[in-house]
């Protein structure tokens, strides 16, 4: 078979990964001059790294049985991680259960509650009896009063802004069984991370896809999909000299964000429907080359709203600064509507927006610590999963015979990360070959001898 795959991202690397394994011929087109996607990294301090912050849970295991199929399994390294938040006008330590209890931004009795509720989500293992719900009036409901406002509600709004009471309680609850799966213990998080940056993984997945007579090519943009009587037979793509041409696919698979689906495929209302009515999330992130460390935290969730970011992921906190010139290395992350002020900002005026409450973090903090700025913003970097998801989840097969959808809105109830790319990709990729094998086995014996 021929495989034409839209976007070189962990999801449609994964599924090339797959098939070219298998023996067939793929070729994956990727817009950007690079590869890795949302997981794509820059130079800092002569290191790589991600454009967004990047690490790994002890449950990642489609991602960890890769990189150790791929002979790379010795990259992915674990290291102790400290969470804090910024609330009630301080940092506290949140990694551990005793944190909790000592957590005074919100009342003792409120306390408790937030804890009993945390292992009560821990406990259980059913995701479905919390499907109906969003999360804001499950925990509002449950937890009420201070508990919920002091804390789920600036970290709800924080992430979401505008849509936060829009989230399904089932996304939430993932989102804390995966956290707790790496807080086995009373040590405290341990998060992996692939050492040589996640560049190693999709380097590698490329070497692999190529020597197999299977391509990637970069800076190479698909602009449409070619159908004929509901069947897709190839893509019309546009190369980086600019030229077009028309490619001949036995199969295509698409792993760009549900938004710009439409524009790349003629598809029935129904399902373009559901593509639409997912809305994502932009995330803005500015990387800081530090003199000086600003925390000692990995991780600092904001709960505070007066802050105008989300989050401080202080990345040399968890990884050796050596790796990145000996500076200290964070992100100040946001994740913003596409028409938010913060989102259209330029770069330098929203780095003088932010600076002035890093001394809320650390009062000794000054702006001539900043030796150098990144700034990345991803533009799909968070699909709004609401309540009753399952029943509007987009299939992977699409309505157009032999074209097929793999991207981050139809990881469910999981949140979207490199590890359900990969476990999506590859999935996707046999479902190819499933479709393939039964299609060939269809076909008369004089179009088999063609093949
Ligand atoms: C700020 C941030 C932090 C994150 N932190 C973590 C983390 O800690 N751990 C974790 O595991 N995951 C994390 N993630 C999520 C993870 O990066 C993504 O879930 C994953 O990389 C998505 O892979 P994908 O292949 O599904 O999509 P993408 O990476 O979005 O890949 C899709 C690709 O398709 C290409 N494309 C689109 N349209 C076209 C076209 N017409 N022609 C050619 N190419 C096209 C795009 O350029 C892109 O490269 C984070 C994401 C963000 C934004």
């Amino acid at each position: 078979m021929k495989v034409g795959i839209v976007g070189a991202g962990a999801a449609g690397l994964s599924a090339a990964y797959e098939l070219a394994n298998a023996g067939h011929t793929v070729t994956v087109y990727e817009s950007a001059p690079f590869i890795g996607g949302q997981a794509s990294t820059i130079e800092v301090g002569g290191g790589r790294l991600e454009r967004g912050y990047h690490h790994l849970f002890t449950n990642d295991t489609a991602i960890i049985d890769l990189m150790n199929e791929m002979g790379i399994g010795a990259s992915l390294q674990w290291f102790p991680s400290k969470v804090g938040t910024y609330a009630g006008g301080r940092v506290w330590p949140t990694t551990t259960p005793l944190d909790i209890l000592r957590f005074g931004a919100v009342p003792f009795i409120d306390r408790i509650k937030l804890g009993l509720m945390a292992v009560r989500l821990q406990r259980q293992k059913d995701w479905r009896p919390l499907e109906p719900f969003t999360a804001d009036e499950w925990l509002r409901t449950r937890l009420g009063g201070k508990a919920y406002e002091a804390v789920w509600n600036p970290l709800l709004r924080g992430k979401f802004g505008a849509q936060y009471d829009k989230v399904g309680m089932a996304w939430l609850w993932s989102k804390i069984q995966t956290r707790v799966a790496s807080r086995k213990g009373v040590g405290g998080e341990k998060l992996g991370y692939p050492i040589k940056s996640f560049d190693e993984v999709f380097d590698v997945l490329r070497a692999k896809i190529e020597s197999n007579g299977s391509k990637v090519l970069t800076e190479t943009t698909v602009e449409h999909v070619l159908a004929e009587g509901g069947v897709a037979v190839g893509l019309r793509v546009r190369h980086r000299n600019g030229q077009t041409t028309e490619e001949h696919f036995d199969a295509v698979l698409i792993t760009a964000p549900s938004y710009a689906v439409p524009d790349l495929a003629d598809l029935p209302p129904g399902y373009r429907g559901q593509l639409e009515s997912v809305h994502y999330l932009a995330a803005v992130v500015i990387v800081l080359e530090l003199a000086h460390p600003l925390t000692t935290f990995y991780w600092m969730n904001i709960a505070d709203r007066s802050v105008p970011f989300l989050g401080v992921i202080e990345h040399t906190n968890l990884i050796q600064r050596e790796l990145y010139g000996g500076n200290h290395v964070l992100y100040l992350t946001n994740y913003l509507d596409r028409k938010d002020p913060l989102y259209l900002m330029k770069p330098e005026d929203l780095l003088d927006v932010y600076l002035p409450h890093l001394k809320k973090l650390n009062p000794a903090f000054d702006r001539s610590w900043v030796k150098r700025m990144h700034y990345n913003s991803l533009s799909a970097a968070q699909p709004v999963i609401g309540a009753k998801y399952s029943e509007r989840i987009p299939s992977h097969r699409t309505p157009v015979q032999r074209l097929y959808l793999a991207n981050t809105t139809q990881i469910y109830p999981e949140d979207r990360g490199t590890n359900y790319s990969i476990r999506m990709g590859r999935e996707v990729g046999r479902m190819i070959l499933d479709d393939g094998q039964a299609a060939f086995r269809d076909w008369p014996a004089q179009a088999k001898g063609n093949r």
